[in-house]
């Protein structure tokens, strides 16, 4: 069975090749050509004719295509939903900022944590992404639309963490110095809490932006919305992120989408700065995504208002995400999912 060759990291490349009596530096080109997004070994014009048959009859480079693309008339956000070889889509997103251009990728296609928010969510529909499709909605988004890309943020369809081996490999291949070289502070990952891999995370003291899906002040709410709260529980949750903080001295991110007299109250914003209190940390309060079918709705910006002063009167660092490309329903998994199902009805939890 051939290999897909570019989800090895450059020290396996280098390894591997170097049984097929391949020195470094070669390998070290196929590497450069593979992050280049060639799709055929025959591209690689300064690799000899003899070494491209061998790579041929050993790997296979996995592709990724565009099936569909959106861009925002308003401030150039621009997303792709990528066909996979085994019919599988992904989504990614690529959004402007005036510090660059960031981008937005997916792990795994379709998730199965099961948020009641998200649109990602789709039982039964999910497989992990391998590093080399992780690695590509990167490299061929920024062919694309041809820019480089400065940031990146895992935070498209699947939980990074339930993918964690792929993940780890792509974080290796995509802050190489060979391949693309963005740096592990420029790139950040957003889970919705499972505790073991973060403490997995933690020991390797990368200097990634570790950004929690917190969405609730309290167990009891926070089981409602995000099932893995029955799994590991909010105390256990905030022990792993100061874990996080010690190993890493990164200020960790809580995410927190606000859900119209669901979780934007007054009391929550109470439970909130008592439950972050002393912690050097940061909260992103996202106004929520209207999902198709959704009964869930958005907070007005009265509630958000008041929700925010609770927590800067606690000292609580807190900003409000921007939103971008709303005129191409740009949050994650809208665009899969009217592909999959046409968009008309609401599925979760049925
Ligand atoms: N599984 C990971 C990453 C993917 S979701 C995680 O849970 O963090 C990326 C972010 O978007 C998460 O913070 C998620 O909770 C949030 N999100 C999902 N659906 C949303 C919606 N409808 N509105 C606003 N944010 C949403």
């Amino acid at each position: 069975m051939l290999t897909p060759i570019n989800s090895l990291t450059r020290a396996e490349l280098t390894k591997q090749l170097s049984l097929l009596g391949c020195p470094k530096y070669k390998a070290e080109q196929v590497f450069r050509w593979l992050n280049r997004g060639v799709s055929d070994f025959e591209q690689m014009t300064d690799i000899s004719k003899d070494l491209r048959k061998k790579l041929s009859e050993r790997y296979y480079i996995e592709k990724i295509e565009i099936l569909a693309k959106q861009s925002s008339h308003e401030d150039g956000t621009v997303k792709y939903l990528f066909g996979l070889h085994d019919g599988n889509s992904i989504e990614t997103v690529l959004m402007k900022y005036h510090h660059g251009y960031s981008i937005c990728i997916s792990t795994q296609a379709g998730c199965k944590m099961g948020c009641i928010f998200c649109a990602s969510y789709e039982r039964g529909a999910t497989r992990n992404l391998t590093a080399g499709e992780i690695l590509l909605q990167v490299i061929r988004a920024s062919l694309d639309s041809d820019i480089k890309i400065s940031n990146i943020v895992l935070m498209g369809t699947g939980e990074p963490l339930d993918n964690y081996d792929n993940v780890m490999d792509f974080l290796d291949m995509v802050g190489d110095e060979k391949g693309l070289n963005i740096g592990m502070r420029h790139i950040s990952l957003s889970t919705c809490g499972l505790v073991p891999k973060i403490y997995e995370l933690a020991k390797l003291k990368k200097q990634l932006t570790l950004s929690i899906s917190l969405h609730a002040p309290n167990n009891e709410l926070r089981s409602k919305l995000m099932p893995v709260n029955k799994a590991y529980n909010l105390e256990s949750l905030i022990k792993a992120c100061h874990d996080y903080f010690e190993h890493t001295g990164r200020r960790i991110s809580f995410e927190y989408a606000m859900i119209s007299g669901v979780n934007d109250t007054k009391e929550c914003a109470f439970e909130l700065s008592a439950l972050l209190k002393g912690f050097n940390c940061h909260v992103n309060l996202i106004p929520l995504n209207h999902v198709d079918g959704s009964p869930l709705k958005p907070s007005t910006k009265q509630d958000m208002a008041a929700f925010i002063r609770i927590l800067e009167n606690n000292h609580i660092t807190t900003t409000v995400r921007r939103r971008l490309g709303s005129d191409i329903d740009a949050s994650c998994g809208q665009l899969r999912r009217r592909l999959n199902n046409g968009g008309k009805e609401w599925k979760h939890g049925q």
